[in-house]
């Protein structure tokens, strides 16, 4: 949109700002059409808000929890991709026996399968009428998040975000009941407002109740050293992610300061500002 604003004060036009951005985004909306068509996951009916959210964060923020909880109050799927990769494989398709072979065999999907698998479901969603989605786990390189950008009406990326001694602490606290299968964090995370000018952060534990407190484990994978390489690798591979979202203006940061209880209000407060905005409004 900078760009066609930019092309504008170079022919010399002297217009108000507001009329670059009119004007940038019409020619953006325009180019849109010319490439390709309506974008998939934008309403013909403009009474209709539309949701279609993409959830990031950092291991350990409770993206998923945060995205389930969301979609449901918003009445839109939450379209996970490791779910629907595991679903792929499940339902047997001739693309299923291919992602479970390259995935036995120790390897990443290459991106195209796994954008085929999202956009099918996409469609699907979009014949039975659903508004929109939260997407959690996708896209996962700066390719993908184009590829979304140009065949999807995205209207927020929500980028949760918390201090990482807490992530750390909060990986570490994580608890699997091997008898039922639920999940707790023992972590007690209390962190005094630093001195720099970060919020308090209160985080009580999610207790098990007596009757799996005995079978309680703990994740090989959630010791210090393994989650301090996890959140590594997570800061490598979110930054082309997060840019060319960035570049979109799609962004919205949210950092944790406290449990689901007192965040989730808080969250969905913001976020019903952002119903209905699609890429067409954003200035
Ligand atoms: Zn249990």
């Amino acid at each position: 949109m900078a760009s066609a604003s930019a092309a504008l004060q170079r022919r010399g036009w002297r217009l108000p700002p507001s009329t670059y951005a009119a004007v940038s985004s019409l020619k953006d909306a325009l180019d849109r059409l010319a490439s390709g068509g309506t974008p998939a996951g934008f309403s013909t009916d403009a009474a209709r808000p539309s949701i279609n959210w993409v959830f990031l964060g950092p291991p350990g923020v409770g993206k998923g929890t945060y995205a389930s909880r969301v979609a449901k109050a918003f009445r839109v799927p939450h379209i996970a991709t490791g779910d629907l990769i595991r679903a792929e494989i499940k339902s047997g398709s001739s693309l299923g026996a291919q992602m479970k072979s390259i995935v036995n065999q120790g390897k990443l999907l290459p991106c195209d399968m796994v954008q085929q698998v999202l956009q099918e479901r996409l469609a699907r969603g979009r014949q039975q009428g659903e508004r929109g989605f939260i997407l959690d786990g996708y896209p996962r390189t700066g390719a993908q998040a184009e590829q979304l950008l140009t065949s999807t009406d995205i209207g927020l990326v929500l980028n949760l975000s918390l201090r990482e001694e807490v992530l750390v602490q909060k990986c570490m606290g994580r608890r699997l009941c091997r008898h039922c299968g639920k999940n707790y964090n023992v972590a007690d995370i209390h962190l005094a407002a630093s001195a720099d000018g970060r919020p308090e952060i209160v985080m009580p534990p999610l207790s098990p109740p007596p009757e799996c407190a005995p079978h309680l484990e703990t994740r090989a994978d959630d010791q210090e050293e393994v989650i301090r390489h996890r959140l590594e690798v997570y800061k490598q591979e979110s930054k082309p992610v997060e840019g060319a979202f960035r570049k979109a203006g799609l962004v919205v940061d949210f950092e944790l300061t406290a449990g689901i209880p007192e965040t989730l209000p808080k969250l969905m407060l913001l976020l019903e500002s952002y119903v209905g905005r699609h890429a067409y409004d954003r200035a």
